[in-house]
């Protein structure tokens, strides 16, 4: 077992992702109950909340959906900590060995997932018909085209849409999907990044793909199969009677039933405050699969992709033969430890492979087809990444020689934070509300606390003022700091081009990680040739 010191179950009966405390801290290790549970307890613990509001319980706190994100909070023993990128002295790759040209700006974190270009190895999404997505789309959509990135937009969107128009259960036209694929494309230079498309059950029902190549010219359709944070389907909160009614008659799994009319009553006398909607997951089969990818490609899709959790490891064996066999252009595999919109916190936390895990199996899945001659789609890694650190590991570690699979990895939830700080941050400031500290490090006007403001302005002149604020944030954080630090970091590893990131510029930091990926730990890197550098 790994030597790190392990986290218990001292959190199951407190946690803050569902408004619940402990009244004392020095809790069970087995339960995460008080040693003594008394009868006059008024803290709200896991159970006691489950006594009063039950089903809700299971859930990141209600009040908060559509103004939040959730991820587990679960240490898996194995994260991209357990690694260390090795530098280097004496070699330089990419570039000239020249000290006037082997510097850090000009390291190109440029690559391409399904051969589409990207300025840095960022895909965002899927943000589907969570309310924060819808929300904050505009920034989300803006600032991704500022980054040159691809955005995904998620299930659900023209089944959730009221103003859909679906006739003979197909979509015609739907206002929330036009409406985000063309705020991608106001900022789109047309050549990095690309807005696609993801359909589940529900939408491949309503004909979504079809909708969104033929009538918005989306190029990029996701068939959807999991993801990270649950195994069960997409699921959001639904705060309007009449609109629980439509998605049920259009077909969607809504709890609790909005036609009873005893649920009506109860609802309008505020026993509940939200209903809950839930999707549909596809029980998908290979020559199914095959053939729904050659006719996605007939209706004219020109790039194919499959969305995935982090199912067991024979579901990855399945998911990668069958992404072979359909030469899907890329597989996005989305481990536990990432989040979500909304999904159950148990399930989060306890359900599902964590993703240097899942990593580990996807690449001794494209190993075996490589060696065997097969086809291997692009690979793309989520669940949990946030940073430069954790994407530099990821890409290397997936390098056995021949290039990385992995040719970018996914945030879900941290742009959305990106997008929310810096709009929380530009109200503060409009309400002269800013705290004090913040004035005094980095002033009171949004123009000049935002750093990339005097570049944006240089670049996009007039239109300028059409970014929204939480587009400038987001691309703060992807673009000035993760590729800017991704630059550095590869410097630092003396590889100019992300393609030459491989496995030998980490090093595991334990036994444990080393055993779970190959990956040597630090004692055991370079051991071989050390004395023959020294006398030759
Ligand atoms: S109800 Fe019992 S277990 Fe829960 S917080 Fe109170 S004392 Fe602790």
């Amino acid at each position: 077992m790994p030597p790190r010191v392990q986290r218990n179950s001292s959190y199951l009966n407190g946690m803050s992702i569902t408004g619940t405390s402990t009244r004392v801290t020095d809790v069970s290790p087995t339960s995460g109950m008080c040693p003594i549970c008394i009868k006059n307890c008024p803290v709200l613990c896991e159970i006691g909340l489950s006594a009063i509001r039950g089903r809700e319980v299971i859930y990141p706190e209600p009040e908060q959906f559509g103004y939040s994100t959730a991820g587990a909070l679960k240490d898996y023993r194995l994260d991209w900590s357990d690694f260390n990128i090795l530098s280097r002295l004496t070699e330089v790759h990419g570039i000239e060995e020249d000290p006037d040209k082997a510097i850090f700006p000009n390291v190109d974190v440029s690559t391409k997932v399904g051969g589409i270009p990207m300025k840095i190895p960022i895909i965002i999404g899927a943000y589907g018909s969570t309310e924060v997505a819808r929300l904050n789309w505009d920034s989300l959509a803006v600032g991704a085209s500022l980054c040159g990135i691809i955005l995904i937009i998620g299930e659900n969107v023209c089944g959730m849409d009221p103003d859909s128009k679906i006739v003979n259960g197909k979509v015609e036209y739907s206002r929330e999907m036009e409406r985000r694929v063309k705020a991608f494309r106001e900022f789109w230079d047309g050549k990095y990044g690309d807005i696609a498309v993801q359909t589940n059950v529900e939408d491949q029902r309503l004909g979504v793909d079809v909708y969104a190549i033929s009538k918005l010219d989306v190029r990029i359709i996701e068939r959807k199969w999991g993801q990270g944070a649950k195994a069960i389907g997409g699921e959001v909160r639904i705060r309007d009677l009449d609109k629980a009614i439509m998605l049920k008659k259009r077909g969607y799994i809504v709890i609790p039933d909005p036609e009873l009319l005893e649920v009506q009553e109860a609802f309008d006398a505020g026993y509940f405050r939200s209903f809950e909607r839930h999707s549909r997951v596809g029980i998908p089969k290979l020559k199914d699969f095959v053939e729904d990818v050659e006719w996605l490609r007939d209706q004219g899709a020109e790039k194919v992709g499959i969305k995935t959790g982090a199912y067991r490891p024979v579901d990855v064996a399945f998911t990668m033969r069958t992404a072979s066999e359909a030469k899907v252009d890329y597989v996005v595999f989305d481990g536990a430890g990432g989040g979500t919109g909304m999904s159950p916190v148990p399930m989060m936390n306890e359900m599902s492979t964590p993703t240097v895990y899942l990593e580990a199996q996807v690449l001794k899945c494209c190993q075996i087809l490589k060696k065997k001659g097969r086809y291997v789609p692009d690979i793309v890694m989520a669940g949990g990444f946030i940073n430069e650190t954790q994407i530099f590991k990821a890409i290397a570690m997936s390098n056995f020689g021949d290039g990385p699979y992995v040719k970018a990895i996914l945030m879900g939830r941290a742009p959305l934070t990106a997008v929310f700080k810096a709009e929380y941050f530009v109200e503060l400031a409009e309400k002269n509300a800013l705290p004090r500290n913040f004035v005094s490090k980095y002033g009171d006007d949004p123009e000049k606390f935002f750093i990339a403001v005097p570049k944006l302005k240089s670049v996009y002149g007039k239109r300028f003022k059409q970014i929204p604020w939480g587009a400038i944030g987001l691309y703060d954080y992807l673009y000035e700091r993760v590729r800017f630090g991704l630059q550095q970091l590869m410097a630092g590893a003396r590889k100019w081009r992300l393609d030459l990131l491989d496995r030998t510029d980490l090093a595991a930091l334990s036994e444990w990680a080393s055993k779970v990926t190959g990956i040597p730990t630090i004692d055991e890197v370079d051991s071989e040739v050390m004395e023959s550098i020294l006398i030759d």
